[in-house]
């Protein structure tokens, strides 16, 4: 016999998970379906044991390239992937063991199992039916893999956390946040690493300071960066080795090849053909400003939204003011996908918010559009061989001179940038900016002191 809850969420990641908690907390009967590690791809394949290598590539670089001219005469006798990996999956069991206590403490129903559609009000798991008035759908995505000759044996962003050993030489192939960040963490660990884009740049979205200065970075201390280097096949050779061919016609040996060219939506095989859920042509789910679906009773958070935005803080967001929405008469509540700050975590870090300088020409006109540009060399850096370039800058428009767009590469962007995010969201001008003191010295004071 089917078991009945108030609210279904299929798939624990970030907005699965955040959505039930605040859903129980106001009080409904939630079941929570997972077949996968509590957290989804955040907590297990993606943010977080990124940022642990991340900080991994962080220790690297201080004993590397900085601690010398600071004074400490440091040999490092070897780096062990594997330490660094072991500190990684230990972390992310804590946060496994606070989820579940959260969860519990919630009154949070817990299914481990793949859920699937029987109809719009029941989900089966394993034999199991679950009916619900309301259905979340929060299953997230996965890596995609091109399809040429060879594609398979290459890994993913995925496959990346899972690896054991070190890679000797390593292709990364692919041009967003991912490339960019998994070619940092593996060129400052020692790796011998190759970044192939298939266009004049990585990051070609982003404001274009910021993939200038980012490939000015990597040609003096960074991956090898390969442009207009589109991938035809790749052979693995008799030794292990990889060969990856080009369509321009060159070839090169490496040992681990990484996919990292964009991610597709796990919307397939949930069995949404037995409801009326709208899908585009990519396997996004439409959805109406309140993550509504066409299917009345069911919602959608997460990166399987048409047009959405594949950060974890979005999801999250959105998924508890959908359950402020349904469950606590918070009829007006829903996600604001405007201005949302973001951080790659690159080498040297980037965080942008906002329009690019580009996209406010094309909004206000060249001439309503004023651009505020700082260069400098990060302090810690300064004093030793090791010299690493911060830009920042500041897209104004209007006469007032709203900031409309805010982006910066440098040490300490990845923090620097969230306080500013508010100032923005409050509509802050220039003027403004400039009216608070600058704390001296650090990076952010550039922001206030902008000429
Ligand atoms: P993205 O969609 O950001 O970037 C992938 C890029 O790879 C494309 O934009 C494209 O760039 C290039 N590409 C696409 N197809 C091919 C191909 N066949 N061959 C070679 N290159 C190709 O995907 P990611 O996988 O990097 O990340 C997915 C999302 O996850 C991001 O958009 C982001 O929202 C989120 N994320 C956020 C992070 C953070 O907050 N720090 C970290 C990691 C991910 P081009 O057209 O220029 O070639």
């Amino acid at each position: 016999m089917a078991q009945h809850f108030d609210y279904i969420c299929l798939g624990a990641g970030s907005g699965g998970i955040a959505s039930a908690n605040r859903a129980a907390m106001r009080g409904a009967k939630v079941l929570l379906i997972e077949a996968k590690a509590l957290g989804g791809t955040c907590v297990n394949v993606g943010c977080v044991p990124k940022k642990v290598m991340w900080y991994g590539a962080q220790v690297a670089e201080a004993l590397h390239l900085y601690a010398k001219d600071y004074g400490f005469d440091v040999t490092v006798n070897k780096f062990d992937w594997n330490t660094l990996v072991a500190s990684r999956e230990a972390y992310i069991d804590r946060i496994h063991g606070s989820y579940d206590r959260g969860l519990e403490n919630n009154k949070v129903t817990l299914v481990r199992g793949y859920g699937r559609f029987v109809n719009e009000r029941t989900i089966e798991v394993d034999g199991q039916e679950y009916t619900a008035d309301h259905i979340l759908i929060a299953t997230g995505g996965s890596p995609s893999i091109p399809n040429i000759p060879g594609a398979e044996h290459g890994i993913d962003s995925d496959g990346f956390f899972e690896l054991r050993a070190q890679p000797k030489r390593v292709a990364v192939i692919g041009a967003g946040y991912i490339a960019v960040e998994l070619a940092g963490v593996l060129h400052s660990l020692g790796s011998e690493t190759h970044l192939f884009v298939r266009k004049h740049a990585p990051l070609r979205s982003f404001d274009p300071m910021l993939s200038e200065a980012l490939m000015e970075s990597m040609a003096t201390d960074g991956p090898t960066l390969h442009t207009h280097s589109t991938p035809e096949s790749v052979i693995k050779n008799s030794d292990g080795s990889l060969t990856l061919k080009l369509e321009n016609g060159e070839s090169f040996e490496v040992d681990t090849l990484i996919w990292a060219i964009g991610r597709k939506p796990s919307t397939g095989n949930i069995g949404l053909e037995s409801t009326q859920v709208k899908l585009n042509d990519k396997g996004y789910v439409v959805v109406d400003e309140q993550q509504n679906t066409t299917n009345s009773g069911i919602y959608c958070v997460g990166d399987i939204i048409e047009g959405g935005v594949e950060l974890t803080p979005v999801a999250v967001k959105a998924g508890r003011l959908l359950s402020e929405r349904l469950f606590n008469g918070m009829t007006d509540a829903k996600m604001d996908y405007a201005l949302i700050p973001t951080v790659v975590f690159s080498h040297p870090a980037i965080g942008t918010m906002g329009l690019s300088e580009p996209e406010a020409i094309a909004q206000y006109g060249a001439e309503e559009v004023k651009c505020y540009n700082s260069g400098f060399t990060s302090m810690y850096t300064a004093v030793t061989a090791h010299r690493q370039a911060c830009k920042m800058k500041l897209v104004c428009a209007g006469p007032d001179e709203k900031v409309v767009g805010i982006h910066g590469i440098g040490l300490g962007m990845d923090e620097i940038l969230q306080g500013f995010g508010v100032a923005m969201k409050m509509g802050a001008t220039k003027k403004q900016f400039d009216s608070v003191v600058a704390i001296h010295p650090t990076g952010a004071e550039e922001f206030v002191t902008l000429r």
